[in-house]
């Protein structure tokens, strides 16, 4: 699987996007774009707190469009000391635990499930704030409009 393209367009430095640049540019099959362009955008990166050392990645069609990519990805930030987690709207089943930890490989990872609530509202309930989101759909962290989006070039 390849040729996924990236959206990244953050008007704040953002520390965790500069590993995925680095992975996306060593991989050498998928891409960036600037242009907030949701027919041709696969993957969203979503800078938020410019402090914290989470990363938050989706599993559906984010980790799912390339799980090899993803791991590599997720070696890569905790190399570098971030902790990446998986947020995801699924519920808490442990079909669906036990499913995307299979996928990874990776019975340490930290899973987040909303059940379908927004990830931004949920993650700051349990008293995390992310540095980076990684995901195929916005919406599903944030409601449309909100300064999150906006500072990261997407006006709706
Ligand atoms: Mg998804």
């Amino acid at each position: 699987m390849s040729d996924l393209v990236f959206y990244y367009h953050s008007k704040l430095p953002c520390a965790a996007f500069r590993i995925l640049e680095t992975r996306i540019k060593e991989h050498g099959e998928h891409e960036i774009t600037s242009t907030f362009d949701e027919f041709r955008v696969d993957q969203y990166a979503l800078a938020d707190s410019t402090t914290s050392r989470i990363v938050a990645i989706d599993f559906d069609n984010t980790i799912t469009a390339d799980p090899e990519f993803y791991m590599s990805l997720i070696d890569a930030y905790r190399e570098g000391d971030w902790e990446p987690v998986i947020c995801t709207l699924r519920g808490d089943m442990d079909d669906n635990l036990q499913e995307i930890r299979g996928k990874l490989h990776d019975e340490g990872i930290r899973i987040y499930t909303t059940d379908g609530r927004k990830k931004r509202a949920f993650m700051l309930h349990q008293g995390i704030s992310v540095g980076l989101w990684i995901d195929d759909y916005f919406p599903g962290i944030i409601q449309l409009g909100s300064p999150l989006l906006l500072r990261n070039g997407i006006e709706y």
